[in-house]
């Protein structure tokens, strides 16, 4: 029978980053991706600068795109404009990932992707039934531990929480236009539009990526009105003349809160419920909390105790950060009035006040300690 120390299924942010410390620490590691690689994920790719010491590893310049972020501008609800100095990663998921994978694979994991998990029983320890997809094949495989980082659409987390998945609706959705050609807008820019008529969840977004400019936006529901509405608005507004070249859409029916597992299965990032639709960022919290699940595993190997009980106490802080955010995101864009009321003058010095600390202190605080920035 083989038998790992861990089985961790996703190679996403959350999965490379678990499957990479897992080994690290010394633990015989297999990391399970469905996807062939490189494999692209619908995302922006945008992160703080602390997002590299998250993931333990310098990030090769190669993989970030060859145009910097390193201002920001928010359009607020009554049009005035506020601008920032703020450098921020600006990658595409494809190669990012691919890097994370080898990342994991240095640090001595095995990574084996087109493979799936189908599903899991834990027993003395957890038995994970998967399948090749190049050949079909069906094989059982044996671990002490799982870390689940499947995303949001977990089988996991469907198995152990079916009540997640009950409602077909769909919980959240985006689109993302990439245009050629040129427009008013500076390529070092990230910029947000907090107008309800543009995104009713939370600000829509355009940042240039390599040669392309990306206009996009999400809502609960049909984003589509939105997105057209936006991108008409961007076209008139800063003269952006190209062509639509790609368009890249996602949605997801998950709509549970945040569930971390049982036992020694552990779910981390998306799986768990960790993306944060007012900070409109997931990547950070998915490998904080890919870390916090391998210290759990380290702890439950030395005290006995099921990993799950470390790995809750180490999440209290980022919990208590997304539900504080998911209520100040249900009130801030209730109505206009709320959302304008939640960007004056004095809630934005705040803010830029925060985020400029959270900055300095994230240079020197120790990974795990890392503040997620708003
Ligand atoms: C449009 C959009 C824009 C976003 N922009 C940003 C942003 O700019 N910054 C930011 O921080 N966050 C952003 N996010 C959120 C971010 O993408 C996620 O929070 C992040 O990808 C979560 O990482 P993860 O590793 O948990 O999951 P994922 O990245 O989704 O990885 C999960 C992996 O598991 C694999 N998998 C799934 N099921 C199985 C199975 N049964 N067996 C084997 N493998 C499986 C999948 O193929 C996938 O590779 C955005 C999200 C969206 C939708």
């Amino acid at each position: 029978m083989v038998k790992y120390d861990v089985i961790v299924v996703g190679g996403g942010i959350a999965g490379s980053r678990a499957a990479k410390m897992a080994a690290d620490c010394g633990l015989s590691t297999l990391l399970l991706e469905k996807c062939k690689t490189p494999r692209n994920k619908p995302c922006s790719g945008i992160q703080f600068a602390y997002f590299e010491r998250l993931l333990g590893s310098k990030i090769p310049p190669e993989k970030l795109c060859h145009n910097e972020l390193k201002r920001i501008e928010m359009v607020l609800p009554n049009g005035k404009v506020v601008r920032g100095k703020m450098r921020m990663l600006n990658f595409m998921r494809e190669p990012f990932d691919d890097w994370l994978n080898s990342e994991a694979m240095k640090a001595g994991a095995e990574f084996q992707d087109e493979t799936v998990l189908l599903d899991f029983q834990e027993d003395q320890d957890v038995a994970v039934r998967l399948r090749r997809n190049a050949t079909q094949e069906e094989v059982e495989v044996h671990a002490r531990y799982l870390i689940d980082a499947e995303g949001t659409m977990s089988k996991v987390r469907m198995k152990l929480r079916p009540e997640d998945y009950e409602t077909k609706r769909s919980a959240g959705a985006t689109i993302n236009y990439y245009l050629e050609g040129e427009g008013d807008l500076d390529e070092n820019t990230l910029y947000m539009f907090y107008r309800r008529e543009f995104c009713p969840m939370m600000f829509a977004w355009v940042y240039k990526k390599n040669d392309l400019w990306v206009v996009g936006t999400g809502a609960d529901d049909n984003p589509l009105p939105y997105a057209r509405r936006f991108l008409d608005y961007i076209r008139q507004t800063y003269k952006l003349n190209g062509q639509i070249v790609r368009t890249e859409g996602y949605s997801s029916t998950f709509n549970g809160g945040i569930f971390l597992g049982q036992g020694n299965e552990l779910l981390v990032g998306d799986a768990a419920g960790l993306i944060d639709e007012y900070r409109g960022m997931g990547m950070d919290a998915a490998a904080l909390s890919a870390i916090y699940a391998v210290e759990a595993i380290m702890e439950s190997q030395k005290d006995g105790r099921p990993a799950i009980t470390a790995y809750s106490k180490h999440m209290e802080k980022i919990i208590r950060q997304i539900e504080r955010d998911k209520r100040l995101q249900s009130s801030r864009f209730g109505s206009d009035a709320a959302l304008e009321k939640s960007m004056t003058g004095r809630m934005m010095l705040l803010s830029g006040l925060r985020l400029l600390l959270g900055s300095q202190l994230n240079k020197i605080l120790p990974p795990d300690r890392i503040w997620l920035l708003p």
